[in-house]
């Protein structure tokens, strides 16, 4: 049984409350640990500790925070497999997922937020003989991060690093349902010296502990990736208190294929787009639109695509998709599919559990489902499945092909698939999503905004969109 510890002031520590919770590990769908389920007494030690570390951190130089995060960054990769093993057990991700690419970003999200302190430039503004003007940029002071449990420590530690570059102190909830390898980061911390009380993580449900982080006065932004519902309750609570706020939320993301598409390219792109752990990416292409002079030749291919997707335990070489996160998120994906069915839905693919044998026979694994004949606008059109389910739906012209993909409350993601230049550009700039690709998918630049439109957050992520969010503006101004 692996009993999980909050990091309070530089130890690891029981919560205060002696309350635990089960950790699952879903692809045998059993319980393997304990999480503490910190509370507000616990959020009050982290930040008494981050009020003592704040002037010390916040006093060094950009070179000295650098320094003690490229350490982390390092011993990220140094302790890549026993990272990612603990990312698997707790998502039921593939194995080979969580070592390609959930912990290797999790090492450049801290070595890429170190190093682009260094290279900082603040703003200057002559007005000529009469004076002039300079912008400081200050940290905040004690900032809360709250991360899901989709790409745990990928999505954890690209909140945490650039609040910590910025010269912050932070109170970072990862997701109680997949805590572990938060828990293991902390211990790297400890190991590559970050002073006692900079960086805090607690763990515990969104209700105990995450809410008490969201409500504490001293915290004064929130940086949250999770559901919309989740959004709208944190920003509830902080607007009245004026906290700076960035809201990751939900998705619903459109994939356009035009019939001068790269036509292999296309059909490969969207199924890795659609299942890719398991759908839960908010990033996934969930809504496949396809022009209808290839559509019935593009459903043929991309079927053939997803028979090949072997779904099984986590840690085999060969599986292509693992467990779902939990039961529950399994029921819920199973309802929606018989939502779909309901509403006219015909289910190409899957559409039904996975049962494994042996030790696995328990876990919570889901077909590839492929779905068509649906309105654009049924609820299982417009929801946010968050799992492995897709929909093809055919459209006659680029304005129809806009319309149902703009349709949704959401506005996060998208990708074109077309050989044509400016129907691309023209595509992109009237699709409302914060982020566009084109003839690709999740090709990622960290130094580029991330997040979206509508009901999918507020505020932007990466880059400097990130240093911006965790530093207050302070303009100067000399008149001479
Ligand atoms: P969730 O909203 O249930 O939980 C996210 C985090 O918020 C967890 O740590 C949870 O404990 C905490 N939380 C829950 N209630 C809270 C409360 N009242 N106060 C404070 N914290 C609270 O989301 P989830 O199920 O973990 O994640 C799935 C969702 O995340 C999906 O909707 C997905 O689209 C979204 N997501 C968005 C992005 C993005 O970048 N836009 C990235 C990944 C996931």
């Amino acid at each position: 049984m692996i009993i999980l510890e909050n990091y309070i002031n530089g130890t690891l520590q029981k919560p205060l409350s002696g309350e635990y919770i089960d950790n699952i590990d879903p692809s045998v769908g059993e319980v393997y640990g304990k999480i503490p389920n910190s509370n507000a007494a616990d959020v009050q030690a982290a930040v008494d500790a981050a009020e003592k570390a704040f002037p010390i951190w916040s006093g060094m130089t950009a070179k000295q925070r650098s320094e003690i995060m490229l350490r982390v960054a390092a011993l990220v990769e140094k302790n890549l497999d026993a990272l990612a093993a603990a990312e698997s057990q707790d998502n039921g991700k593939p194995l080979k997922l969580a070592q390609t690419v959930d912990i290797p970003r999790a090492r450049d999200n801290f070595a890429f937020f170190a190093t682009a302190i260094l290279h900082q430039e603040d703003a200057f503004h002559n007005m000529g003989a009469s004076g002039f003007n300079y912008t400081l940029r200050e940290p905040i002071g004690i900032v809360g991060c709250i991360s899901p449990w989709n790409l745990p420590l990928y999505l954890f530690t690209w909140k945490i690093a650039p609040a910590l570059a910025s010269g912050n102190c932070v109170i970072a909830k990862p997701s109680e349902v997949t805590p572990y390898s938060a828990y293991l980061f902390s211990k790297l911390c400890i190991e590559a010296g970050m002073p006692a009380g900079v960086l805090n993580i607690l763990h515990g449900t969104g209700p105990s502990c995450g809410q008490a982080i969201v409500e504490h006065k001293k915290i004064k932004a929130i940086s949250f990736t999770g559901g919309t519902k989740t959004g709208e309750n944190i920003a509830r609570i902080a607007a009245p208190m004026f906290k700076k706020l960035s809201l990751e939320l939900g998705g619903k993301n459109p994939n356009l294929v035009f019939a001068d598409a790269d036509f292999d390219l296309a059909v490969s792109t969207s199924a890795r787009a659609a299942f890719t752990n398991q759908g839960q990416i908010c990033l996934c292409g969930s809504r496949i639109f396809v022009e209808a002079s290839i559509y019935e030749k593009f459903k043929v291919a991309f079927l053939e695509k997803i028979e090949k997707l072997t779904v099984g335990p986590p840690e085999d070489e060969n599986s292509r998709m693992g467990a779902v996160v939990s039961e529950a998120h399994m029921n819920k994906v199973l309802e929606y599919i018989s939502l779909a069915k309901k509403e006219g839905g015909t289910i190409l693919h899957g559409g039904h559990r996975v049962m494994l044998q042996g030790k696995h026979a328990n876990g919570y694994y889901l077909a590839p489902t492929v779905i068509e004949g649906l309105a654009y606008d049924c609820r299982t059109n417009q929801e946010e499945i968050f799992g492995p389910v897709v929909t093809l739906t055919p459209f006659e012209t680029e304005e129809e092909a806009l319309m149902m993909a703009n349709s949704t409350v959401y506005g996060l993601s998208s990708t074109i698939f077309t050989k044509d230049l400016n129907k691309a550009h023209r595509v992109a700039s009237n699709i409302h999503a914060g982020i566009v690709w084109i003839n690709c998918w999740l090709v990622r630049d960290l130094r580029t905004p991330f997040g979206g439109m509508k009901a999918s957050g507020v505020g932007r992520e990466g880059g400097l969109e990130a240093l911006h969010f965790f530093t207050e503006p302070k303009n100067v101004c000399l008149h001479y």
